[in-house]
């Protein structure tokens, strides 16, 4: 019997203490963060956390402080920062606390909106993308709304502290990022991920490199000595903060520029996605590893913000079905020939290639027993692939794959 591949992001069980950086300001550590900021007036937060994390992350803040929840920032609606809003909403109202103030970017409704409008869809590709098992659900919805949203900035003030939060698209459209400048915090919501920015996400809607970039350096125009992020652990120190900020942005700059030139000078989107790469220094930086996304994916990105659908190759304006080309190819080089060139292609290691020719294979007439074992080849190649993939999403994808294909070869899971 054969074990499911999956890389999953945990189960919310797991434990992990609150980071407390200075005096009154803590990080309640998940898949996404949650920040806290204590004031005399009551708590703030920046974000809530993930459904599967909620109850364990509440326990933690009430560990540490007593007293209302007063105002919550939401760094943008993603479902690892927005959607345990009711939760928070409802130990109030046991408590006898007042409902806290929920504080997003205006784009956040529309998001929420969507999220409606797709919830299928989302629940369909977040199993994926998350590695979720079936039966646990993989997209809540929205419930609670915010009660103030803003187009550019909003400058309010909690218990004598102010709080400055910034419009800055990048993971979403409606990203924002808070200042709190008594304590030279920054939230910098997911301007700071894992590794390399999630521009270009497979599944997603459009992100933004340029203005990530600019975002990271609004951030370090204001000079923080403390860097609570989205994800990954806090940073401490102008320097290291600077560092940080600003060698990410340079990274998104630099593939900006590099699709921008060779999109003026007439290329066509796959010419442009298999030549643009970071350089090496850059790809050696740990604020750059592709653990969760990748510099592929963010070329992705640019190239769908700036371009249409169309590869340039009149060829392919209407073209057959992938499946029916593959099936010609198939019948013209007969069975064996694709099958020889498909063991031969896995047993150098190009394994991309070799998942190609097992493709066309699958597009024959093929006996029961021969599409067990088609299916089971394109599994073990793909748990290859997945096994060598450095970035989460791009693994589950080809661990996903790899499950499905070896139950289709009657492989058990
Ligand atoms: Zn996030």
């Amino acid at each position: 019997m054969k074990r499911a591949k999956l890389s999953q992001t945990g189960t919310g069980k797991e434990t992990k203490d609150p980071v407390n950086p200075l005096e009154g300001v803590w990080m309640l550590p998940g898949f996404g963060n949650t920040g806290v900021v204590e004031t005399s007036e009551g708590i703030v937060l920046v974000d809530v956390p993930g459904y599967r994390w909620v109850g364990r992350m509440m326990e933690m803040l009430r560990k540490n402080l007593k007293g209302p929840v007063h105002t919550i920032f939401l760094t943008h609606g993603h479902l690892d920062h927005a959607l345990t809003l009711d939760t928070v909403f409802e130990e109030a109202a046991e408590k006898g606390f007042p409902g806290p103030r929920v504080i997003a970017q205006r784009n956040l409704v529309k998001r929420f909106n969507r999220y409606r409008l797709l919830a299928g869809y989302h629940d369909h590709i977040n199993r994926i993308q998350f590695a979720v098992p079936s039966g646990v659900p993989a997209f809540p919805l929205p419930g609670r709304y915010p009660d103030v949203t803003f187009d550019q900035s909003i400058s309010l003030s909690v218990g004598g502290l102010d709080f400055h939060a910034y419009y800055a698209p990048g993971e979403t459209d409606d990203g924002l990022w808070v200042w709190v400048p008594e304590k030279r915090t920054v939230f910098a919501g997911d301007l700071i991920v894992v590794g390399m920015p999630n521009v270009g996400n497979p599944f997603k809607v459009q992100r933004f490199a340029l203005d990530w970039a600019e975002g990271l350096e609004s951030i370090a125009a204001k000079e923080p000595e403390v860097l609570i992020p989205g994800h990954g652990p806090v940073t401490q120190g102008k320097e290291k903060i600077r560092d940080q900020l600003l060698t990410i942005s340079k990274s998104l700059r630099y593939l900006h520029e590099e699709v921008v030139q060779r999109l003026n000078a007439g290329m066509w989107y796959e010419d442009i996605l298999h030549e643009v790469d970071l350089p090496e220094d850059l790809k050696k930086s740990e604020h750059l590893a592709p653990i969760y996304g990748c510099p592929k994916f963010v070329v992705h990105g640019i190239l769908r913000q700036y371009t249409g659908w169309y590869d340039g190759n009149p060829s392919n304006l209407f073209p057959p079905k992938k499946k029916d080309i593959q099936r010609e190819i198939l019948t013209l080089a007969g069975k064996e020939a694709i099958l020889k060139k498909a063991s031969e292609l896995k047993e150098k290691g190009q394994t991309a290639m070799a998942l190609q020719f097992v493709d066309m294979a699958l597009t024959g007439e093929n006996t029961e027993d021969e599409k067990k074992q088609l299916h089971r080849l394109k599994g073990e190649l793909l748990g290859i692939m997945g096994d060598q993939e450095p970035s989460y999403i791009a693994r589950n994808i080809f661990y996903n794959g790899h499950n499905e294909e070896m139950r289709l070869a009657g492989e058990e899971k």
